[in-house]
């Protein structure tokens, strides 16, 4: 199956896809959390990163790489976050696989230590 009824992932507008790369898309967050917050997912409906087979998981990497580079020449960020809500218990709201490349910028919070560790705030700080 190539598209999910309702999954916004299935059914992007033209205008927000920046490329696409094999099996995998990279388009745009609609609601970035930083300038320049891109998604990278497969072209077909799967749910889990452990779901993808080895070309479309070795096209969403490349994607990312590309979409990193482009970022780079485009947004000069200072470092990035990238990760993924695998499963509705690690957060995950678009059922449909999906890397967030979020580029950071230096002083864009207080203190960025521990980065993705804020998920348990309360753990956060082992330092
Ligand atoms: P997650 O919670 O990891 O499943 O992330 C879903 C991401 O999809 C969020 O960062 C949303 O801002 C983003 N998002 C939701 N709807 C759309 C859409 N129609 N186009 C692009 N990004 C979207
Ligand atoms: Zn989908």
């Amino acid at each position: 199956m190539n598209t999910t009824n309702g999954c916004p992932f299935c059914s992007l507008p033209a205008g927000r896809l920046m490329f696409s790369r094999g099996q995998a898309l990279a388009f745009k967050d609609a609601f970035p959390v930083s300038p320049g917050h891109t998604l990278l997912a497969p072209k077909r409906h799967v749910g889990s990163l452990f779901d993808l087979d080895h070309t479309e998981r070795d096209d969403v990497f490349s994607a990312l790489s590309i979409a990193r580079d482009y970022l780079m020449s485009e947004f000069k960020p200072d470092g990035f976050n990238v990760g993924i809500n695998d499963g509705i218990a690690a957060g995950q709201t678009v059922m449909h696989l999906h890397v967030h490349l979020i580029p950071r910028y230096a002083g864009d919070v207080g203190d960025p230590r521990g980065g993705i560790r804020w998920l348990f705030p309360d753990k956060a700080k082992y330092w």
